[in-house]
């Protein structure tokens, strides 16, 4: 149909705005808005049959009910629900009340266009009050998952903004032993402390069951300077309570919820992080990341490097402590699920690589081990054997009884994995 023909069954329908003009061969002509098109339309008519220019006033349309002369109004309130947020990127969604939308498939139908023809209300609506937002604020307009979010809900009045978290990406060290990496509910009372007259005996009423984590080290800080509600702390895997984290450190990622603050200095974040935490907990190589890097972190699965201190029950003897070593190192360990890892899991056989280990007997009943091994290796079960379960063991090997009685992580990082430089983790 030509598209004056269009205009010429539309403008008999009643008085229809130029927006919704436009709209309806939103198809023809790029470069243009609707109203433009519009009116461009209603212009060519006039001359075409040689008839009087009757513009119509946007208030009077029958399709719109003159919401399309609202686009300006509504960027002013979206920049209003968001005064004193910082933000680089949005989003407008548009929710158009469901009488709007019949209207415009009444006029296509009168029109006898098909229910599809030219564009919908509601993509016209969150593009032109998209772009106004975006002259008020200087911000950018972005689909995929935008600092802000708002939704327009026409028939309620009403504009919503979500404001999406933010992410700091770094490396942590534990220094101290007898801290979780999160915060550890008590079990007994799943971290209420039961408030008031009847403290739990088992935590103290403390609700946890450590005092400190590196969580609380280091997720208010940052929650406290982004301006958040609320701060979660995601690692790249977790070493024992009682493990130092050393070396090079464990990648991690803070999520911090409805920030108001997102471009902040990450080397003063860093200095403050490591002025609380006071030498329990130290970070570093912190930067801002993106949403994505929480599932890159937790996926994650790294080789690491251990030094774990062993005590034998009778006393070894330094070649055949060096020979089962070097069994040890380059084998295939199979692993049951260890007696001290929670049981709600499923437990399985697992194989997992030692690439490298190395021993020094220290005394004839202790001795210092090193091991690189693959994600997922348990330490304490390949000293131990752990009755067993893990298949082959030092303990097993020398034919006598081992055990760890410290673990430190000294690297979560592996050959090809060269996390000093983070490379594994840039964006
Ligand atoms: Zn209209
Ligand atoms: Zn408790």
């Amino acid at each position: 149909m030509d598209v004056l023909d269009v205009a010429a069954r539309a403008t008999e329908t009643g008085p229809v705005c130029d927006a919704c003009l436009g709209r309806l061969v939103a198809d023809r002509s790029f470069g243009l808005s609707n109203a433009d098109r519009g009116s461009a339309l209603r212009t060519s008519l006039a001359l075409r049959d040689d008839e009087d220019f009757e513009p119509v006033d946007t208030a009077d349309c029958w399709v719109c009910e003159g919401r399309c002369a609202a686009f300006d109004e509504w960027a002013e309130r979206a920049a209003e629900a968001v005064e004193g947020v910082e933000f680089a990127t949005y989003n407008v969604g548009t929710r158009p009340p469901p009488l709007i939308e019949e209207n415009e498939a009444l006029l296509r139908a009168d029109v006898g266009l098909d229910e599809e023809a030219g564009e919908p209300f509601k993509s016209e609506f969150n593009r032109e009050v998209g772009k106004r937002f975006g002259r008020l604020t200087g911000a950018e307009v972005s689909f995929d998952r935008p600092d802000v979010q708002f939704t327009i809900d026409l028939a309620e009045d009403e504009v919503d903004a979500k404001v999406n978290s933010t992410f700091v990406y770094g490396r942590y060290r534990k220094l101290e032993r007898d801290i979780p990496q999160t915060e550890w509910p008590c079990r007994e009372c799943k971290g209420s402390g039961r408030q008031g007259a009847d403290p739990c005996d088992h935590c103290g009423g403390s609700g946890y069951l450590y005092d400190d984590s590196v969580e609380e080290y280091t997720a208010p800080v940052v929650e406290d300077v982004m301006d958040g509600t609320e701060a979660t702390f995601h690692g790249a895997g977790r070493e024992d309570v009682d493990a130092l984290m050393l070396g090079t450190g464990r990648p991690f990622v803070i999520e911090v919820e409805e920030p108001r603050r997102r471009r902040v200095d990450t080397d003063r974040l860093q200095s403050d992080i490591n002025a609380f935490a006071d030498g329990a907990v130290e970070v570093e190589g912190l930067r801002l990341a993106t949403y994505d890097m929480v599932e890159r972190v937790k996926e994650h699965d790294a080789a690491k490097r251990y030094r774990a201190q062993v005590t034998f029950d009778a006393d070894v003897d330094a070649d055949a402590l060096a020979a089962a070593v070097g069994e040890l190192e380059g084998t295939t360990v199979e692993q049951y699920t260890p007696n001290r890892v929670d049981h709600r899991r499923a437990s399985i056989t697992r194989e997992r690589d030692v690439y490298e280990m190395t021993a020094e007997l220290d005394e004839p009943r202790h001795a210092t081990v090193e091991i690189r091994g693959e994600g997922g290796l348990y330490i304490k079960e390949l000293i131990s054997s752990d009755e067993g379960r893990t298949e082959p063991s030092l303990a097993g090997l020398l034919g006598v009884g081992a055990e760890v009685t410290a673990l430190d992580v000294l690297a979560v990082a592996g050959e090809d994995e060269p996390f000093e430089r983070d490379e594994f983790f840039r964006e």
